[in-house]
């Protein structure tokens, strides 16, 4: 199953090596961004449980999932969930209606990234009570948008962004708008300069918070993965999604 088998020391060493780097990144960044550290998400697709434990071992917490399937497999396997108490996992696949109740179900979910309409935020404005373990806890949410404008992607288009997030903010009693995310273009090479996605995502932060005057301090970028992560901080990241550098390769999808 595994193009390059990935052991456990390897994972610990990856991560130390990741998060020293995102040290390194972070105190490159204008000191506008002082305000916050970078959170490191760690995307276990296609890998197995034993690895997400291993990662958690050596001292990760926010997890990464895109599949649901996969996310209620890992997060609900009785042996994760006794040595991963505070694993924090974060949904960042394509979310259909008909699963939200599935992923909301999920022990120790954290945070859904991936709201890309009015629909799927009220269904899961609507599902969040039935799963909250206390009254006043609300539901975590960025809104994806598709700052590459590929067809094949999925979020908002950037100049829907605002209605999306007002409607989030002002219909959705139970989410709490914790800012965008964005997948981008792959395999952009920074030496041409600035990843344009990850500009278009800062744009867009600014707009929104313009337009439905909110404090820019309190809405966060989700961008960076693997091969560009340092770079996503530089210009702001507040988390970065990270999968083949901690665990290897990931087979081709089928
Ligand atoms: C797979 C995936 C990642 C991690 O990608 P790597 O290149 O393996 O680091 C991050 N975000 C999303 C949404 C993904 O699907």
């Amino acid at each position: 199953m595994f193009i390059k088998l990935v052991n456990m020391k390897e994972i610990a060493a990856n991560l130390k090596v990741i998060r020293e780097k995102i040290v390194a990144a972070t105190a490159k960044r204008p000191s506008e961004y002082n305000y916050f550290e970078p959170q490191l998400v760690a995307v276990s697709k296609f890998k197995p449980t034993e690895l997400v434990i291993e990662a958690y071992e050596a001292g990760q917490r926010h997890f990464g999932e895109n599949y649901v399937n996969e996310l209620i497999e890992k997060g609900t396997s009785q042996t994760l969930v006794e040595k991963c108490n505070e694993i924090k996992w974060h949904f960042i696949g394509h979310l259909q209606r008909n699963k939200v109740n599935k992923v909301l179900a999920v022990p120790n979910l954290y945070l859904i990234e991936t709201v890309d309409s009015e629909k799927i935020a009220a269904a899961l404005d609507n599902a969040w009570p039935k799963f909250r373990k206390s009254n006043d806890t609300k539901l975590k949410v960025m809104v994806q948008v598709n700052t590459s404008k590929e067809e094949e992607k999925s979020g908002c288009e950037i100049n829907e962004v605002s209605k999306l997030v007002r409607y989030v903010t002002e219909n959705c009693k139970n989410l709490d708008f914790l800012g965008l995310m964005t997948i981008g273009m792959y395999g952009y090479d920074t030496a041409k300069g600035p990843n344009p996605d990850f500009i278009a995502l800062k744009k867009c932060k600014d707009d929104v918070c313009t337009e439905l005057n909110l404090d820019t301090k309190k809405v966060e970028l989700s961008m960076g993965m693997s091969t560009d992560y340092e770079h996503a901080i530089e210009v702001g990241s507040n988390i970065v999604r990270v999968g083949t550098a901690i665990f290897g390769e990931r087979p081709q999808k089928a």
